[in-house]
C-alpha cells in the first residue's frame, strides 16, 4: 500500500463532471477575467464567513501583502507574528517594507502566543498577524485585547484553516482582515494558484481591490500604484463547486483526526492538541516523535509519505538573516521544528489506509 500525505486525484474524481462543465462553461463565456464567476464566488465566500466584504486575489501571499498595504502598513513598520509558520507570512511583511517581528510559539497549540506577542510590541509595531496554524484557529480573544489596548490592528493569516471557528465565529472573519489561500493543498484548494481576503472594514475592501487592479477602478485611470493580483474565472467558477463541499471535507478531516487520535493514542508519539473551544479543520495532522527522522523513513520505506511542518523556523531562515535572531531565540518553535511530523489528511483517507499507518507506527515505536 502506498498512501501520499495529501491525494488532490482522489478529491477530484469525486467531482470531475461538474469540474469540466463549469470549465467548458467559462471557455464558451468569452470572459476569462473579472467576470460573473469571480463576483459569485466573492459573495458566497463572504456569506460563508459571515463578512461584509471578500476580496479575490492571485494567491495566499499577495492576499497577506495587500491586506497589509490596505491597513496602512508602511516601511520601517514593525508586523509581530510567529516563527512557525510558511515562509509567506514573514515574506508578505518584508515585502511591503516592513519588519517581521518574531515571537514564540504555544508549544502546546503550536500557534503564536499572545504573552510573547504582548512583549514584542513596540512604539513602531502596527499590527499583529497570527497564524491560525495547521488548521487550528489562534487565540484570537487576546490578539484582540491586546489590539485594543496598544491600538494596533489584527490581521489574520487564515490561509491554513478556512472553514474553522473560533468560539463560533468563522477565521477569517475576526481580526481586521483575514487572509486565505486557494493553494492546491489548501483545505479548499482551486486547480492553480489563488487566494482572497475578508472584512467588515469598507476601506480595507476598497484598497485592496484598488490596489490588487493596478491601483486603478476606472479603467486607464490610477489612483494608486497597485499589482496584478487577481483570480481568474475558471479558477473561481471551480472554486465555486468546492465552497460547497467545504464544510462536508473539513467534517471528514475531524474524522479522520477522531480515528488517528483512537489508533495512536498509546504509541508514545505526541497528538495534536485541540483547544476545546474551537473547530479545528485539521489542514496538516501534526504529530510529534523524537526519533521523527527513524519514523518518517521506516514509513516512507513502507510506502507512507510524511511531512516535516517545518524542518526550519522562519527567524533562522536564511532570508531572515538581515534580521539578526540567533539559534535558540524561540526555544518552542525551535524544539517543534525537530520533532514535528505530519501523518496523511486529506477528506478521501480511508479507514484500511489510517489502520495500515497506525499498525507501522505501533510496530516502529515498539
Ligand atoms: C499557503 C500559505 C500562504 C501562502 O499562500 P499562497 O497561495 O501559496 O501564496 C501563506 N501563509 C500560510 C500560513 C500558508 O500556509
Amino acid at each position: 500500500m502506498t498512501i501520499p500525505l495529501i491525494d488532490l486525484r482522489a478529491q477530484y474524481l469525486t467531482i470531475r463532471t461538474e469540474l469540466v462543465r463549469a470549465v467548458e462553461e467559462v471557455l464558451d463565456s468569452g470572459i476569462y477575467v473579472a467576470g460573473r464567476q469571480v463576483n459569485l464566488f466573492e459573495k458566497e465566500a463572504a456569506r460563508l464567513t459571515l463578512s461584509k466584504y471578500a476580496v479575490s486575489t492571485a494567491n495566499g501571499t499577495d492576499s497577506l501583502v495587500l491586506a497589509l498595504h490596505a491597513c496602512g502598513v508602511e516601511p520601517g513598520d514593525e508586523i509581530i507574528t510567529s516563527p512557525y509558520t510558511f515562509f509567506a507570512t514573514a515574506e508578505a511583511i518584508a515585502r511591503v517594507g516592513a519588519v517581521p517581528v518574531f515571537a514564540d510559539i504555544d508549544r502546546k497549540t503550536y500557534n503564536l502566543s499572545p504573552d510573547h506577542a504582548e512583549a514584542q510590541i513596540t512604539s513602531k509595531t502596527k499590527a499583529i498577524l497570527p497564524v491560525h496554524l495547521f488548521g487550528q484557529p489562534a487565540d484570537m480573544d487576546a490578539f484582540l485585547c491586546i489590539a485594543q489596548r496598544y491600538h494596533i490592528d489584527v490581521i489574520e493569516d487564515a490561509c491554513q484553516a478556512f472553514g474553522a471557528h473560533y468560539k463560533g465565529t468563522p477565521v477569517g472573519s475576526i481580526g481586521r482582515v483575514g487572509c486565505v489561500s486557494f493553494f492546491p493543498t489548501k483545505n479548499l484548494g482551486g486547480y492553480g494558484d489563488g487566494g482572497i481576503i475578508f472584512t467588515d472594514d469598507e476601506h480595507v475592501a476598497r484598497q485592496v481591490r484598488l490596489l490588487a487592479s493596478h491601483g486603478s477602478t476606472e479603467r486607464y485611470y490610477h489612483e494608486a500604484i497597485g499589482y496584478n493580483s487577481r483570480l481568474d474565472e475558471i479558477q473561481a467558477a471551480m472554486l465555486r463547486i468546492k465552497l460547497r463541499k467545504l464544510e462536508e471535507w473539513n467534517r471528514l478531516r475531524q474524522k479522520k483526526a477522531t480515528v488517528y487520535k483512537e489508533l495512536l493514542q498509546d504509541t508514545g508519539i505526541t497528538l495534536p492538541y485541540t483547544i476545546p473551544e474551537v473547530r479545528h479543520v485539521y489542514h496538516i495532522y501534526l504529530t510529534e516523535c523524537e526519533k521523527r527522522d527513524e519514523l518518517a523513513s521506516y514509513l516512507q520505506q513502507r510506502g507512507v509519505a510524511t511531512g516535516h511542518y517545518y524542518p526550519c523556523a522562519l527567524h533562522l531562515q536564511k532570508a531572515c538573516a538581515y534580521l539578526g535572531y540567533r539559534p535558540g531565540d524561540f526555544p518552542a518553535a525551535e524544539e517543534l521544528s525537530r520533532y514535528a511530523l505530519a501523518l496523511p489528511m486529506f477528506p478521501e483517507l480511508t479507514l484500511a489506509q489510517q489502520q495500515y499507518i497506525s499498525h507501522l507506527i505501533h510496530q516502529f515505536m515498539r
